[in-house]
């Protein structure tokens, strides 16, 4: 996965939860006000409703003394009743305005005197210490408070009236408190000791709501907390599943690009190593594909189990491994990457196991995983080229994948456009030292880029595929210059085209090349096909065939290079080629002329015996010209004669002023 869909996958998750957070925290804060408001109002009217019931029952104490007082028994029985039964009457004392007492009914026994003096009876008690006639002075209370009770908006109302709720509050906070309140009859006054407050059915029933309310918050909270945490639990069971690998049940790429990020974004001192089993397939098809997996799945442990907690290792693709390990010198990380492949190999003695490693240097913290990741694998696919199987990662890979990158995106418009152009380069008798052949070399004349070689870009064609294209449209132009001198009564020299070893996979290449020199006429001993030394390792018997047909239908065919790399005798020895081309490198350097000499002699020789002419490339000197004259070298194809050269100046030189020699 990459960063970027990493990143997109994050902020969905992101996205998929937030809305949930702020859902339920909106929710509960929309809940936990409406407990709030309701708590206030609960609380708030339990004081109210407190003081508006000890008003109504001392009210109707001084109901009852207004109406009872000329008859004692009947105030007596009515006030004993009255205490009994109500819960806000305590104690009723008849005073006179000096709270001298007149009759009391106590059922308490108290001394009235201490106790009053004590409390002193806010209510109803004027500042000069005057009785209050309590039904009209009070009336504004009760009016609020009743509303309240009916309209809960009046609560504003209530706060505002501050003296109320002081007062209601005062009647909760001190429930036994004195009233003192004037009856009809002047001298005779009430003084009530009021009991604990009973709480109305509005409290009990604004309680019940709260803590319905409440309830509501806690579950939805819970509920939704459940949610949340499922939801969590939810996601990193997807994420697990997203972060490992199905194969060794290890790290995947996804985790280790993650992770090494956030390991290299705090210390940059790291190497990353890729690590590839070779030959995997081929042990796939050899043990099965299920043996295949538990060997990559053992491999995972064994590597698992050789890094610290602060290295990572994961399984990336097929049967390639990723590495994060501690940075040091690259003698000691070589050291390292040995004994890891060493207890990777000594695990399993009865297989052997191959390993190619790439490593590539993390330099700042800023450094891209996917990047280093693409840069050590570059170094793997170097590994043919090193002798050892750890290769370190070096720019100029980077620099090479780049511009094997422009050539790939411009070869097709490249081939469309003719900017591939056909240059010949002169082949001289050795003898007589006239030009007697040539061999066709391409350059491509690139629009922005110039004149290429085609060292920088025929191997890329040859990995890609693309030689094909390229040595079809070779042979086609040259076979089209062929006939064009032809028609002009020009007397051809043979032209050789380089033939790459991928056209050996078809099984028609004779017929296809015939095809394409057919178009234009051209007698066929007027093209000769060079095969490079690699097309003799692959399917012999299928290139021995081409080689026949291609020879029977009277063209000449070469072998290129020979002599260069692993080129064995046993190829001229199968094969029934007309001619062999030594490669260069024999006259190249001083230090082992001799040797070289000795060698390029009796390889002529040998060739000869064998019927096939020879061509020595790369002949840059008289002192060559002359030995390879002794040496009875029938053609020399060099700078000394001539470097390749576009068909006009070629034209010049083979038509111009020295006409060929009829052979
Ligand atoms: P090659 O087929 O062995 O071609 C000979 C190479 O040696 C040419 O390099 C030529 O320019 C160079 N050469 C000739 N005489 C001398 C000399 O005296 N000194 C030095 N230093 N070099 C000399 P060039 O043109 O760069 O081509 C390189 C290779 O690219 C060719 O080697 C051939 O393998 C390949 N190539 C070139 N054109 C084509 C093509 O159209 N198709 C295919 N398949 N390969 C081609
Ligand atoms: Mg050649
Ligand atoms: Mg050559």
């Amino acid at each position: 996965m990459s960063l970027k869909k990493e990143q997109k996958i994050k902020r969905l998750r992101r996205k998929a939860l937030l809305p949930r957070v702020i859902s339920i925290i909106l929710v509960d804060i929309i809940l936990a006000s409406g407990a709030v408001f309701f708590g206030v109002l609960a609380v708030l009217s339990m004081f109210t409703d407190t003081l508006v019931h000890h008003y109504k029952s001392c009210n109707a104490v001084v109901q009852i003394v207004n109406d009872y007082l000329a008859d004692e028994d009947a105030l007596f029985d009515k006030i004993i009743e009255i205490e009994k039964r109500s819960d806000a009457i305590g104690t009723v004392y008849l005073v006179d305005d000096d709270f001298n007492v007149i009759n009391s009914f106590d059922n308490e026994k108290i001394d009235f005197k201490k106790e009053f003096s004590i409390f002193e009876a806010k209510r109803n008690l004027d500042k000069n210490g005057i009785f209050r006639n309590e039904v009209e002075e009070f009336e504004d209370i009760l009016i609020a408070v009743e509303n309240l009770n009916i309209n809960f908006l009046n609560i504003y109302s209530l706060l505002f009236k501050k003296e109320i709720l002081d007062e209601a509050i005062e009647s909760v906070r001190s429930p036994t408190g004195w009233f003192a309140l004037k009856t009809e009859n002047g001298g005779v006054n009430v003084c009530i000791k009021t009991a604990y407050p009973v709480y109305s059915t509005t409290y009990n029933m604004l309680a019940l709501i709260e803590l319905c309310i409440v309830a509501v918050i806690l579950s939805t909270g819970i509920y939704e907390l459940k949610k949340i945490i499922f939801y969590i639990i939810e996601q990193r069971k997807v994420s697990k599943l997203v972060y490992t690998d199905i194969v060794t049940g290890g790290n995947n790429k996804e985790f280790f690009i993650k992770k090494a990020a956030k390991h290299i974004k705090k210390n940059q001192n790291y190497i990353l190593i890729q690590l590839r089993l070779e030959k995997y397939r081929n042990y796939c098809t050899a043990y099965g594909v299920k043996e295949g997996e538990d060997l990559l799945e053992d491999l995972y442990n064994d590597l698992a189990s050789l890094i610290n907690s602060k290295e990572l290792v994961a399984h990336l693709e097929k049967a390639d491994f990723a590495l994060l390990l501690n940075s040091d010198t690259d003698e000691k990380i070589e050291e390292r990457v040995n004994s890891i492949l060493k207890a990777l190999g000594d695990a399993r003695q009865n297989q052997h196991l191959l390993f190619s490693v790439g490593i590539c240097r993390v330099e700042t913290r800023r450094d891209d995983v996917e990047n280093l990741l693409t840069s050590s694998g570059l170094a793997i696919t170097k590994r043919s080229e090193s002798a050892n199987n750890i290769v370190w990662f070096d720019t100029s890979m980077k620099e090479e994948q780049v511009w094997e990158r422009h050539i790939e995106d411009d070869m097709e418009k490249a081939l469309e456009n003719h900017e591939f152009t056909v240059y010949l380069q002169p082949k001289y008798s050795t003898k007589e030292e006239v030009l007697s052949a040539a061999e066709a070399l391409v350059r491509w004349i690139h629009p922005e880029l110039g004149f290429i070689n085609p060292g920088k870009f025929i191997p890329i064609f040859e990995r890609n595929g693309f030689i094909l294209k390229l040595d079809d449209y070779m042979l086609d132009e040259v076979a089209k210059q062929q006939a064009k001198w032809m028609q002009q009564g020009k007397k051809l020299v043979p032209i050789s085209v380089n033939v790459s070893r991928a056209h050996f996979a078809r099984y028609d290449l004779a017929e296809h090349i015939c095809s394409i020199v057919d178009a234009y006429q051209v007698p066929h001993e007027y093209i000769e096909l060079e095969l490079t030394e690699s097309a003799f390792f692959d399917d012999k018997s299928a290139l021995l065939e081409t080689v026949k047909q291609l020879k029977n239908f009277g063209f000449k065919v070469s072998m290129d290079d020979f002599g260069a790399g692993y080129s064995s005798l046993n190829s001229l020895k199968e094969l029934p080629l007309d001619i062999i081309k030594l490669d260069a490198e024999f006259f190249r350097g001083a230090d082992d002329l001799e040797r070289s000499n000795l060698i390029v002699g009796d390889t002529i020789s040998l060739a000869k015996k064998l019927g096939m002419q020879i061509v020595a490339e790369g002949i840059e000197t008289r002192e060559q010209v002359d030995f390879l004259a002794k040496q009875n070298c029938d053609l020399i194809q060099g700078f000394y004669f001539a470097k390749p050269l576009p068909i006009n100046e070629f034209e010049e030189r083979a038509y111009g002023k020295t006409e060929i020699p009829q052979a």
